[in-house]
């Protein structure tokens, strides 16, 4: 531990809180620029209703949410229409206090009359969710699921899921929200860190009872009662890819500020903790994602009034020490230059056996070939090279760099654990690339940014993205592009996101895209309007691009 930094560089930096060192300049640090900030309850609440508004169906694991306190008039509104157009609807919402955790501030309300108003909402903002009546219950208890997730690199997009997460119990039994049990927080919150403090709570060494479980543990029981598991594990892999598609463009116009491109410095990794719920009828929903899960394996034991003392907590050691040793062996900086060694060997085996088919013709020579042929299909195979026989001088200098390593045992995983995280992204990227149209349009913020390490767009910047991309004609003068600018820049500063530089953050960029999409492309839906702008203009940069080339060239 250094905490007071370190000079020496790392492999490897593992960070207690968030991404807060620019003063690395190679290996991998556990926490991404910006991550914080970007699953805080209004910030993820905005990102997942931005591909709401683009795919309503894909998204629509995530409740029905509002933000306070300027979108306090349109929650009063939409409720008010809702209960019009159906009047037997009798909701109940929760109100979550923005930046909170730990189930701090929250408080659940009938009607939006009830939110309290009293000067807290202006001075704390905070997220009013639909809250979910009909959760799926065990032992008559409410309960939801933490999940670790490992977001390995954000550019190309790499993807980790725990098999096994914790299940957090309530210790009342649950009962439909009514007036009357609407404050019993041990009914309604599921939180560890309220449920503790309840008579009721059941510390156990068993992961199949007490107040938190293994979450494969409640799987084998609804596989018992019949019920489909692999398609709730589906459901679940896919909320978690939907839902990093939705924070990756703004995670990456913080990280090109912070890392700029071209510049030395660390890449990221980070294990994120994902809380979902299960409706009664099996479908996930995401309640939030966590920046910072705690990795605590020891729970505090109250030997007699006023005495604690921490003590091993079983089930959260048989998970999370599994998270955390496969974290490190996916970025094991040693993994990755054997995998290096390995593809080399690939190519100089291949090199060979090319030559020898190639270039000789006799019969001993074709059978020789063959065997080749085999023995790279079997190494293929296996994954493992090691015995491969050396190729010629130049590659076998190559190799040798790293024999000591290679000499060793078979490998150095072995004897350890199968990988308890499983990879979900790119190995379903056909599946879910679709939906990454936002990605693109940061895409194109980016490089229109300017300045390496600012993360907002100024007005010049916004008038060279219209030119370049050819968007502005005689409907649409660069008097109007000035106009859109200023309307919702200034509109998104007001909502006091981010005071600390002026200019168009994405999300108003965004906006002001999803415009420009909705002009150009008139009769389409959404999702197709915003696609076709963006092939235009990335048609349009290409174009530019090549000329440049040209240009440079002569
Ligand atoms: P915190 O960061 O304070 O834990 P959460 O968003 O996780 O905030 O909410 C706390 C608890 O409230 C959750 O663990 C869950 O039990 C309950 N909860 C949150 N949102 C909903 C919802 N929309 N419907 C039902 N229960 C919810």
């Amino acid at each position: 531990q250094f905490p007071f930094g370190r000079r020496l560089p790392c492999d490897i930096y593992w960070h207690g809180v968030s991404f807060h060192d620019n003063d690395i300049f190679s290996g991998q640090v556990n926490k991404f620029p910006g991550m914080t900030e970007m699953v805080r309850k209004i910030t993820l609440s905005r990102a997942v209703r931005t591909m709401q508004d683009l795919f309503p169906l894909e998204y629509n694991f995530y409740p029905r949410s509002w933000i306070l306190p300027e979108e306090f008039p349109l929650f009063v509104a939409e409720v008010r229409m809702m209960k019009d157009s159906d009047p037997s609807w009798k909701p109940t919402f929760i109100v979550k206090p923005d930046g909170g955790c730990q189930g701090d501030g929250i408080y659940l309300i009938k009607d939006p009359s009830d939110i309290r108003l009293t000067g807290s909402i202006q001075s704390r903002p905070a997220v009013v969710q639909e809250y979910i009546c009909k959760p799926l219950l065990v032992d008559k208890l409410k309960f939801d699921i933490r999940l670790y997730v490992l977001l390995k690199s954000l550019e190309p997009l790499e993807i980790y899921i725990a098999k096994d997460g914790l299940s957090r119990f309530c210790t009342e039994p649950y009962q439909e929200p009514t007036l009357k049990n609407l404050h019993q927080v041990f009914m309604h919150l599921t939180n560890y860190s309220l449920n503790i403090h309840s008579g009721n709570f059941i510390h156990s060494d068993n992961v199949n009872t007490g107040s938190k479980r293994t979450f494969s543990s409640i799987l084998c029981r609804l596989s018992s009662r019949g019920a489909d598991v692999k398609k709730l594990w589906s459901d679940i892999i896919s909320l978690v890819i939907k839902t990093i598609i939705a924070l990756t463009p703004e995670l990456k116009v913080y990280y090109q500020s912070d890392i700029p491109a071209g510049k030395p410095g660390p890449t990221c990794f980070q294990i994120l903790g994902f809380d979902i719920l299960l409706m009664k009828n099996l479908k996930p929903m995401l309640l939030e994602v966590n920046a910072n899960p705690s990795m605590r394996i020891e729970h505090e034991q109250e030997l007699s009034p006023g005495v604690f003392e921490n003590v091993p907590s079983p089930v959260d050691e048989e998970v999370k020490v599994a998270v955390i040793r496969d974290t490190l062996r996916l970025v094991d900086p040693q993994k990755k230059k054997r995998k290096d060694v390995q593809v080399l060997r690939v190519i100089a085996f291949s090199i060979q056996y090319h030559n020898l088919v190639h270039g000789m013709k006799d019969k001993q020579h074709k059978h020789h070939s063959l065997k080749l042929s085999l023995k790279l299909k079997f190494y293929l195979k296996l994954g493992s090279f090691q015995a491969l026989e050396p190729v010629s001088e130049a590659n076998e200098e190559l190799l040798d760099a790293d024999r000591p390593e290679y000499d060793a045992p078979r490998s150095p995983e072995a004897g350890l654990p199968s990988l308890c995280l499983k990879q979900v992204f790119p190995k379903y990227a056909k599946q879910f690339n679709y939906l990454r149209l936002v990605d693109r349009v940061a895409a194109l913020f980016i490089r229109f940014l300017g300045v390496k390490g600012t993360t907002k767009l100024g007005p010049t910047g916004f008038r060279t993205f219209i030119r370049n991309c050819k968007l502005s004609n005689s409907s649409f003068s660069m008097a109007s592009v000035d106009i859109l600018y200023i309307d919702i820049t200034r509109r998104w500063n007001s909502m006091g996101v981010d005071h600390k530089e002026s200019g168009m953050c994405l999300q108003a960029f965004v906006e002001a895209f999803f415009c420009l999409a909705q002009k150009k492309y008139k009769s389409l839906p959404l999702h197709e309007q915003v696609a076709s702008l963006i092939d235009f203009c990335e048609y349009h940069l290409a174009v530019l691009d090549e000329k440049r080339l040209v240009c440079g060239r002569g």
